[in-house]
């Protein structure tokens, strides 16, 4: 195991330089790997699976700020909710109240991404413009949480304009709904760009990219 430590410095320092906050996905990959990048100074670490993240928050140091970036189910938000720093993927207003309900619980405010569907796949998940409407109308009784942005997924295809003009839809939906701002729904993030496509959605305003493999590796999926 082994991070890509020049690829990483470079990739840090020019997103910063940009005023883009980078999320290093580390999913399936060992506590050192993590630790390696904390050593270089990044703090932003993103997972994908409950059991794993938490297992991974124990271990590693405190002052690290996870984000949630799965499809978070929601009889496992109590197992996050006393830590996470931001959940990315939120694609129902139901999830929304649970994320909430957990928060009150934990005596905190959780800030949430909600997720846009954005992609023409049909598997990918996440609100549609309308839905997106009739969630940020709702939020103002949920006092626990506050929706600072959305994320999307872009097409998984070699087809680069097509997964431009998703982020580029994906921008619009973004400043369509930055104002008004309300007590907890400040849209200000938007986390779009991977690996393979994060260098399109900057170009297309992103200002949150996760990016895993091109910092870790491939990752090997056993089991
Ligand atoms: C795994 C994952 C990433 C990172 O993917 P890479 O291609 O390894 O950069 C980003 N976002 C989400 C939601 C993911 O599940």
């Amino acid at each position: 195991m082994a991070i890509n430590k020049d690829a990483y410095l470079q990739l840090a320092e020019d997103l910063k330089n940009k005023n883009i906050t980078l999320v290093a996905v580390s999913k399936t990959k060992p506590a050192e790997d993590i630790l390696a990048l904390y050593e270089l100074g990044q703090r932003d670490f993103g997972e994908n699976y409950v059991q794993e993240l938490v297992d991974k928050q124990a271990l590693l140091p405190p002052d690290i700020r996870w984000h949630f970036i799965g499809h978070l189910q929601s009889n496992k938000v109590k197992y996050i909710a006393g830590f996470v720093h931001l959940v990315h993927g939120v694609d129902s207003y139901k999830l929304l109240v649970e994320i909430n309900k957990q928060a009150a619980k934990a005596n905190r405010i959780i800030d949430c991404l909600l997720q846009v569907h954005i992609a023409q796949e049909e598997t990918k998940f996440g609100f549609n413009d309308e839905e997106l409407n009739d969630a940020i109308k709702q939020l103002l009784q949920l006092n626990n949480i506050c929706i600072t942005g959305f994320m999307g997924m872009a097409s998984f295809t070699d087809d680069l304009e097509k997964v431009r003009s998703e982020f580029k839809y994906l921008k619009y939906l973004f400043d369509k709904y930055k104002q008004p701002q309300t007590a907890n729904c400040k849209i200000e993030t938007l986390s779009m760009g991977m690996s393979s496509d994060y260098k399109i959605a900057v170009e297309e305003g992103s200002n949150m990219v996760r990016i895993g493999s091109l910092l870790f590796g491939e990752r090997v999926y056993n089991k």
